[in-house]
């Protein structure tokens, strides 16, 4: 069979994920990986947790190094950026103008942050962070920082509130639009839970309100916000949200919708290109509707099958949906479905701060989200797939054993 070009655009966990999954399933075919950062293929969660409070190297997020990529001849193309899809004649072309061709594309771009759109925004020690660049930067700024303010109370602002006070001891505020934390993401046990946490650990919040505009003589000094209250600040952390990076398919007449538009095997409306990572709006068997999804998984997973299926081997993403966040030394995971008309049942283990709420569907375990305790969702994930006979009673007994009430598999036991 002749040598398969396959071409990834996109250095980052999802570009990475599907060039080694690449790798293993086509032996002979040609892989280039292209990334626009200069750095090897890394993964972002520990960049606003372990990396920014110190407790983790920068090296340890990397996915491999470039001799281990070289040795799987896995091509990089690293620090250089892809301008067009020339679909008619399957090429890519570089920053620099060279082509390469293809026979089957993956588009791994995933995503930037959005900017604020203020006065001042461009003064020194004001940051977003989305890259270890970002990060590094950042980790510079905070140590000789008294007072932080961080924009958004989503997972980035949490985050790097929670490390900036456990590391550096920076005094923080953090400013959000809406009228609590995590609004888009979790469930109210949840979100409550986060607040007390950062409440009890110093953090202030100032809750509906937004920047105006920043201050300062070439290095910020205040922060003005919509309602007029005036903040001193030493740095500025700003995480609302980000932008799905579409650019490159729009321009080559890809169905774009707040994301590139995939099928459940990671194929787009253009034969022979496919996209992965948190850049899509791909259909999840799991799910039924079509989603877009910010999150390691997709990244690690969805990633695998769309590099399957450019091999050839067609097998549809079926993910239960799990996420979690460490702040001030606690764990915190979601999985499956927690929606508001679900019921609800809470196991409290005695001690540490450390419980379980399960989200139920007509008697079946649906979903739920753990504080320090992450075994219990490893279970509810076998519980959503297999089945658990179990009551509500015995869900909120903690000395119930979870596993002993799981349907069994017949091929795992
Ligand atoms: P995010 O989770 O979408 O949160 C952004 C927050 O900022 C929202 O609460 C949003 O409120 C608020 N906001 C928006 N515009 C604002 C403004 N002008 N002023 C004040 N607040 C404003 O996004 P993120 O925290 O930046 O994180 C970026 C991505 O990385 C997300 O997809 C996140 O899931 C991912 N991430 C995940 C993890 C994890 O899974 N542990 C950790 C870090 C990052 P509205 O909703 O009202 O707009």
């Amino acid at each position: 069979m002749a040598q398969c070009n396959y071409v990834i655009v996109g250095g980052g966990q999802a570009g990475c994920r599907a060039a080694l999954a690449l790798r293993d399933a086509d032996r002979n075919g040609k892989i280039v990986l292209i990334g626009a950062e200069s750095h090897p293929p890394y993964e972002r969660p520990a960049l606003s947790k372990g990396v920014l409070k110190g407790s983790a190297l920068p090296q340890s997020v990397i996915i491999r190094q470039l001799d281990q990529l070289a040795e799987m001849a896995i091509e990089t193309h690293l620090g250089q950026a892809v301008e067009q899809i020339d679909v008619a004649s399957s090429e890519v072309v570089l920053d620099d103008s060279r082509r390469l061709k293809f026979d089957r594309l993956l588009l791994a771009t995933g995503s930037r942050a959005r900017s604020l759109s203020v006065p001042g925004v461009n003064l020194l020690n004001i940051h977003s962070l989305r890259t270890l660049d970002d990060c590094l930067a950042l980790s510079e700024s905070l140590q000789s920082c008294q007072k932080l303010v961080v924009v958004g109370a989503g997972f980035i602002g949490l985050e790097v509130a929670a490390s900036a006070r456990e590391r550096f001891g920076c005094q923080v505020t953090v400013v959000e639009a809406g009228s609590g934390v995590l609004q888009r993401a979790a469930p109210d046990e949840l979100r409550s839970a986060v607040q007390t946490l950062h409440k009890s650990n110093g953090v202030h919040f100032l809750f509906n309100d937004g920047v105006s505009r920043f201050e300062g003589d070439s290095k910020l000094e205040h922060v003005i916000l919509a309602s007029g209250r005036v903040l001193k600040a030493d740095c500025v952390v700003i995480g609302i949200g980000v932008i799905p990076e579409t650019r490159l398919a729009e321009r080559a007449g890809l169905e774009v919708d707040d994301g590139i538009v995939v099928d459940e095997f990671g194929e787009t409306s253009q034969p022979n290109i496919f996209a992965a990572g948190e850049v899509t709006r791909h259909k999840n068997l799991f799910l039924g509707a079509p989603t877009r999804r910010e999150s390691w998984q997709v990244a690690q997973n969805q990633s695998t099958i769309a590099a399957h299926a450019m091999s050839g081997l067609r097998k549809a993403y079926n993910e239960i949906p799990w996420f979690w966040t460490d702040q001030f030394g606690h764990n915190f995971q979601l999985i499956g479905e927690t929606g508001p008309t679900l019921q609800r049942v809470t196991r409290i283990y005695d001690g540490a701060l450390k419980s379980t709420t399960f989200f139920l569907d007509k008697q079946a375990v649906a979903g739920a989200q753990s504080v320090n305790s992450g075994k219990d969702i490893r279970l509810v994930r076998e519980a959503i797939r297999r089945g658990m006979n179990i009551t509500p009673e015995q869900l909120a007994d903690p000395t119930v054993n979870l596993k002993s009430h799981l349907v069994r598999d017949p091929v795992l036991w």
